[in-house]
């Protein structure tokens, strides 16, 4: 079958899914992120007339409003937080199991989530659960249309919205947000940028090795295997740009893998754990970004003794055009 592609601002899709998603629902938009908010936010309204409320927004109530039960349940095949599997009692739906062991926040996230898989036509062709859910990884598409939808779910508009107009981008409002909505710090720190009130993004760091070291680390696993022993020492891993979000008024592209100098405030953040409010220049680009800052530690994903993660939200000053 011929290869399509869409290519809406900045993003090109590819996956079938999401191609056919956009042909069926070509009247609303051509952009399936748009498509998606709008087919999930049509769904609220009529849950809302229903008596569905909130903050905080339950996705459980939404989901048996739209007809798709939740249970919970200890064996779970494709993924540790929750998936969608057929429902045995009738025939051609879905239920959807979720793991009731993570935090509260995780949960909702995650049940969001499956809720959105269920606006793509071909869903029921894809039960398994493809990748870890709440990464917002535009190299999955579906998966990152989802969490978006999830996100829409667990803090729709215009309620977050209006929050997020009343309280301004900060540290504070998110920790406010984060708790008013039952939401993930990194969650609702997307869903803030997301409402393009301001010229802000978020880059959320952590210690790694850049991809040309972990390739040579990979190598170096094959030598150990020929000669017994090894032949070179992998370096210390670095504090590294994990990933960023954009609102569309942020002009500046951010890489990934980029590391943090140890002078900069943000390695600061993660070696203490407190947070840090005010101006500072990044070297994460070709010209040095000027830039109001306010960042606070994450908790650890890894187990190890390296320091915490790192969320910061970057706010574009007048120095930077
Ligand atoms: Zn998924």
């Amino acid at each position: 079958m011929e290869q399509r592609y869409l290519k809406v601002g900045r993003r090109t899709y590819s996956d079938p899914s999401v191609v056919r998603l956009v042909e069926l629902h070509s009247k609303i938009s051509q952009d399936p992120e748009e498509i998606i908010r709008y087919l999930i936010r049509n769904e609220l309204t009529d849950a809302r007339n229903y008596g569905w409320s909130g903050p905080p927004f339950d996705p459980k109530d939404f989901a048996s409003t739209i007809g798709i039960p939740c249970e919970k349940s200890d064996k779970l095949f494709h993924s540790e937080d929750a998936e969608l599997q057929p429902n045995p009692t009738k025939e051609g739906r879905s239920i959807i199991k979720y793991n009731p062991n993570k935090p509260k926040t995780r949960q909702n996230f995650s049940i969001a989530h499956e809720i959105a898989h269920t606006f793509f036509p071909d869903y029921q062709h894809q039960y398994k659960a493809r990748h870890k859910i709440g990464k917002f990884d535009p190299n999955y598409e579906v998966e990152f249309l989802c969490d978006l939808g999830a996100s829409e779910i667990i803090m729709p508009t215009p309620d977050f919205d209006l929050d997020v107009e009343n309280m301004g981008i900060s540290l504070k409002s998110l920790r406010v947000l984060s708790k008013r909505y039952e939401a993930s710090r990194e969650a609702t720190a997307i869903r803030l940028i997301g409402t393009d009130f301001y010229p802000c993004a978020l880059i959320v760091l952590d210690y790694s090795h850049k991809p040309t070291e972990k390739d040579k680390i990979e190598e170096s696993k094959c030598q150990l295997n020929l000669f017994g022993d090894y032949p070179w020492e992998p370096p210390p891993m670095k504090l590294r740009v994990q990933y960023s979000v954009r609102g569309t008024h942020f002009s500046v592209y951010i890489p990934k893998h980029k590391s943090i100098e140890e002078s900069s405030p943000l390695y600061e953040v993660s070696v203490t754990g407190k947070p840090f409010q005010g101006d500072t220049v990044l070297n994460l680009t070709k010209t040095p970004l000027n830039t109001y800052v306010e960042a606070m530690a994450l908790p650890k994903t890894h187990n190890t003794d390296l320091d915490s993660r790192v969320i910061a939200i970057l706010s574009q000053t007048r120095k930077n055009s």
